[in-house]
């Protein structure tokens, strides 16, 4: 009996050493593919990338242990002595995902080809070969003796496993994500009837071309119906002219500078994750929505947690992991982004092989689009609307981003302007304004739908776009909100951006807008809305197997370009690394201020400077707007001040009468320097910072004093090191000694 007993924990000691390190090597190839791309990883310091390869599989491991249990009591009580051993399938059928999706990183690398481009029955040549080669790997797993010679993974696993397993324990204890969003303060009585909230939002429409703010062609007739009982802002605009970070400063209430979510590859990090609106409305009771687009426009996609209920196709089968195990797996929310987009990539590709449910890949589809090759799939989001309203309890919050205003190429349901017309150049007029009157519809219908559920008088209908045409953010979007029994109504003249949504919603409620939030309740009127901001990337690639991205983020603005600032009807726009600063007037903007209420282009870009030190941007690298802003060294200070110490900790730099020894940072990922150049007097002047510091080049970074040396050749070819002072800091400008 005993003997038989420790057999038993013998087998048990090694069956799950060997899940463990299948875990750990699906981790690690998985983990390869996403820190050599560009993804959320780019952002991840060395050590917190460590942490996740370390803490990844314990995180596997332990969702898992459910099911390793239940396989041993039936091997064990069921089926005996028989050599077929279910949990012997376990670790084979992840190392064969792990195959499988190296194999389709590589294929569709090399050729352009994965599972999801086999929408047919090609499909199933997959799953053979993924059953195949499971059959294959069981056989010659059970083939094996216990603890025999053979120095395959699956005899060595108790070793590399016990490894693995004590480092993840350690990262584990000390890995522990904040993930607090504060309490939440209300007005709300326990039988209150909270209002349903259905945000309408369809991609890139300008507000110029609907017929509900004046149009010449009758685009949006139902949306004009609706236009005399509303509250209406003539002036909207987005915060970005992106889709995504459009749609987090929508639902967060916080700009894209803020959150650092400009384009993909970011997302939600830290309490960001935790601090936006479906996260306050379901605590009071709302059950949540997302109907959008994945990974471009997802909420989920984009690491906003703890937000909807119902999103997208993020079903219970997809991310079964993540769904169960959700408190384990926010108490490493910063760790677990990376795992739940891994899991994602490998049961979407699953469930497609097997003929469960399609695998759409949107990159794919945003690409085709670009050649041409339109996408009319509102259909299908409006069933999915009805759908969960059906199947829901009220009141419920619906956020909706239709994509058939999107373009560059339209495919109108019901071609009115565009009949009979080819559609041969991008964001023709004719077609773009049919695929508007294809959003009337469905906002028409979506009216009817509430009106014949009896719920119509109890929700807010909100129609909004994420940013205009083409897409841009220098032209009003349409901000129309049809409140429950008219309760508000008119016209917003001044300025409004789209962070104000979420405060104006929590408002309605009776909600205390928490403090993170940045927008301002459009309840309240406010002549004098400040500036409006918004930001873009500098340029997007496509990258196979990953999609439409920035390729190379870095620090100290990542993925952060173009900052345009908004003041009334002038925008202006800093485009950072081409050290640009130019304006021009808003096209159709209705309230023009005057002259005199305009802000100089001076105070505009000294307001934009401490908008960046704000956020903690590092804005070394603007010194180039010395002209516009005289005093830019008290911003310098002041940046010095909020962010550089950090960088540049004072206990290593020096300063010898006006000689400045300037260390090299550890900043993020590497070893940083400022980047100095010399200027028509000869002096040198910082103009950015760079990274890694190349000993080849005009630096050097001296370890025994700390100091940033710099190279310079001396009249006799030698070189010396020459100290560098500093002469001024507007801007920070550089003196060599005239004497060494
Ligand atoms: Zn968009």
């Amino acid at each position: 009996m005993k003997i038989a007993m420790n057999s038993l924990s013998g087998r048990i000691i090694q069956a799950l050493a060997r899940i463990y390190l299948a875990c750990f090597v699906y981790v690690f190839m998985e983990w390869l593919f996403f820190v050599t791309k560009p993804s959320i990883l780019s952002y991840y310091t060395v050590a917190e990338k460590a942490s996740v390869i370390f803490l990844s599989p314990l995180l596997i491991f332990t969702s898992l242990l459910p099911i390793v249990l239940l396989f041993f009591a039936l091997d064990e009580w069921l089926i005996k002595k028989e050599k077929l051993q279910l949990v012997r399938a376990l670790p084979v059928f992840i190392y064969v995902s792990t195959l499988f999706l190296l194999a389709e990183n590589f294929s569709n690398t090399l050729f352009g080809l994965y599972s999801g481009s086999f929408q047919g029955p090609g499909r199933y040549v997959y799953l053979a070969i993924f059953i195949v080669l499971i059959v294959v790997l069981f056989r010659k797993s059970s083939g094996e003796k216990e603890g025999g010679t053979s120095m395959s993974l699956f005899s060595t696993a108790p070793i590399m496993s016990t490894v693995c397993l004590l480092v993840g324990i350690v990262f584990a204890i000390t890995g522990r994500s904040d993930n607090s969003a504060g309490p939440i303060s209300t007005d709300l009585g326990s039988d209150s009837n909270l209002p349903n909230i259905l945000i309408l939002s369809s991609d890139g429409i300008n507000r110029r071309n609907m017929s509900a703010y004046g149009y010449e062609r009758d685009t949006t007739p139902f949306i004009k119906s609706l236009m005399e009982h509303s509250l209406v802002s003539d002036n909207h605009f987005s915060n970005s002219s992106y889709t995504g970070a459009s749609v987090i400063s929508l639902l967060t209430g916080k700009l894209p500078a803020t959150t650092g979510v400009v384009y993909q590859p970011d997302g939600l990090r830290g309490v960001d994750a935790y601090e936006h609106l479906p996260g306050i409305l379901q605590k009071v009771g709302y059950t949540n929505a997302d109907i959008s687009v994945r990974y471009y426009a997802d909420a989920l996609d984009m690491n906003m947690l703890e937000s909807f209920q119902v999103a997208n196709d993020h079903s219970r089968i997809n991310n079964i992991f993540t769904e169960l195990y959700s408190p384990l797996f926010s108490m490493y929310s910063e760790q677990s982004v990376f795992l739940k987009q891994s899991l994602d990539r490998i049961s979407s590709r699953l469930l497609h092989i097997a003929g469960i449910k399609d695998f759409t890949d949107v990159y794919e589809m945003v690409t085709a689009e670009k050649l041409g090759i339109s996408l009319s799939i509102d259909d299908s989001r409006i069933q999915q609307l009805y759908d969960f309203m059906e199947e829901n309890r009220e009141p419920y919050f619906v956020h909706l981003h239709l994509l058939g205003t999107h373009g560059p190429r339209f495919s109108p349901v019901d071609p009115l302007y565009s009949q009979g017309q080819q559609q041969t150049e991008n964001h023709m007029r004719d077609f773009y304004d049919d695929a508007i009157r294809d959003y009337d519809n469905y906002v028409s219908e979506i009216y009817s739908f509430l009106e014949e559920k009896g719920t119509l008088e109890n929700t807010l209908i909100i129609i909004n776009s994420d940013h205009s045409r083409n897409p841009n953010v220098g032209l009003p979007v349409p901000l129309i909100m049809k409140f429950p029994d008219n309760q508000y109504s008119g016209v917003i003249e001044a300025s409004t951006q789209r962070i104000d949504l979420a405060p104006t919603i929590l408002d309605y409620l009776g909600i205390t807008k928490p403090e993170w939030m940045e927008g301002r309740s459009l309840l309240v009127p406010d002549e004098d809305p400040g500036l409006i901001f918004a930001y873009a990337p500098l340029s997007i690639d496509y990258i196979s197997g990953v999609g439409w991205t920035v390729t190379d983020p870095k620090p100290p603005f990542y993925t952060l370009n173009n900052v345009f600032v908004m003041n009334c009807q002038r925008i202006y726009q800093l485009k950072i690394s081409q050290h640009t600063f130019t304006n021009r007037a808003i096209s159709g903007y209705s309230n023009p201020c005057s002259k005199d209420e305009l802000l100089s282009k001076s105070e505009i870009a000294k307001a934009l400077l401490t908008h960046l030190i704000e956020r903690d941007y590092e804005i070394l690298s603007l010194a180039w707007l010395a002209d516009l802003v005289p005093d830019l060294d008290d911003y310098f200070s002041i940046s010095r001040g909020a962010n550089i110490e950090k960088y540049f900790s004072k206990s290593t730099a020096t300063v010898t009468g006006d000689i400045l020894y300037l260390p090299a940072v550890e900043y993020q990922q590497g070893l940083y320097a400022a980047v100095l150049s010399k200027n028509d007097t000869g002096d040198f002047v910082i103009v950015d910072l760079q990274t890694p510091l190349n000993t080849d080049n005009i630096f050097r970074f001296d370890k025994a004093t700390g100091s940033l040396l710099l190279n310079q050749s001396d009249v006799d070819g030698e070189t010396r090191n020459l100290r560098l002072s500093l002469i001024s800091t507007n801007p920070a400008v550089f003196r060599l000694p005239i004497a060494e």
